[in-house]
């Protein structure tokens, strides 16, 4: 079962308890991590994860509070003994900054392939190796550098159905064929489909992260139906509205709006402004709004079933 972590909840810069927002998703002991600011590699310790396991990495945007924790996490990768090759996925004009990150790092026992991503209009990256079903999806936002909106979508078999195939006098042998989606041919000449003992298509699970835009209304539509809806809310102080937009953030109140039409089923709030020292405060407030919401700290975490 999928499990996320909020490694921080900060924007700008680290706090005493607050670390910089970054997700971590394991799926059957495979991780991807979005995101790496200052101090990231501190807050896997701190939470008990493990570095090791991280299949890939996904970056928002060139700002410092994404990406200055990449050369420490990626040495420390490289004291667990890896030497698979890493890689790092971000928007085409960030290319540069990773490129330079990795300077930094200098040798590493094993290669970072960097993967440019179209920052004008979305795209899908299949994850085979964790799940047949994993893919992670794009979305253009708006904020002050090209800056991508990331989901990551999880398909659910249909369920099994031993009542019918027992009806069909199907070997239990094919059962595990049969639910896999495939179709086949029983020894007694039968052609069995799949769709005959299982039940109807599922909705997939969708944990949708995006921070540092304004609250475009193509969130919305991107945060469609999700299990989890992590989204930046620099402030709750509704006066500070135009000057966030112009800095090109929102407010928690922008979030829970979007998580409103988006019909999500949670939203998590992150990467508070570090002068936002009890977010907290809102949550009442926030509530009216999207009585889902969760005022996040660092190590929010779930399992999604
Ligand atoms: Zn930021
Ligand atoms: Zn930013």
């Amino acid at each position: 079962m999928p499990e996320i972590t909020l490694l921080g909840t900060g924007g700008m810069l680290p706090l005493k308890n607050r670390y910089l927002t970054s997700l971590y998703f394991e799926h059957d002991g495979k991780a991807l991590l979005i995101d790496c600011g200052e101090g990231t590699q501190v807050a896997f310790a701190q939470h008990g994860l493990k570095l090791s396991r991280i299949e890939a990495i996904f970056i928002t945007h060139l700002h410092a509070d994404h990406v200055t924790g990449l050369p420490g996490l990626l040495l420390s990768l490289g004291n667990t003994g890896r030497e698979k090759c890493l890689p790092v996925y971000c928007g085409v004009s960030a290319v540069m900054t990773i490129r330079h990150l990795l300077f930094v790092a200098g040798g590493l026992p094993y290669d970072v392939q960097i993967i440019p991503i179209n920052e004008k209009k979305p795209q899908t990256f299949p994850f085979p190796e964790i799940d047949p079903l994993l893919c992670v999806r794009t979305l253009p936002l708006q904020h002050r550098a090209p800056c991508l909106g990331y989901q990551i979508e999880l398909g659910k078999k249909p369920e099994f159905l031993p009542e019918q195939a027992k009806a069909l006098n199907v070997p239990v042998q094919f059962y595990r064929t049969l639910h896999a989606g495939e179709d086949v041919w029983l020894p007694d000449g039968r052609f069995i489909r799949a769709s005959q003992v299982t039940g109807p298509p599922r909705e997939p699970l969708r944990i949708t992260y995006t921070t540092d835009t304004l609250p475009i209304p193509a969130i919305a539509e991107f945060a469609g139906n999700s299990d989890l809806f992590v989204c930046e809310g620099m402030w709750g102080d509704e006066s500070k509205k135009d000057s966030m937009n112009e800095k090109g953030h929102m407010l928690m109140q922008d979030a829970c709006r979007l998580a409103v039409r988006a019909k999500a089923k949670r939203l998590w709030l992150t990467h508070y402004s570090p002068a936002e020292k009890s977010p907290e405060d809102y949550a009442e407030a926030l509530g009216t709004i999207f009585p889902e919401v969760v005022i996040s700290r660092d190590g929010e975490h779930l399992t999604l079933k």
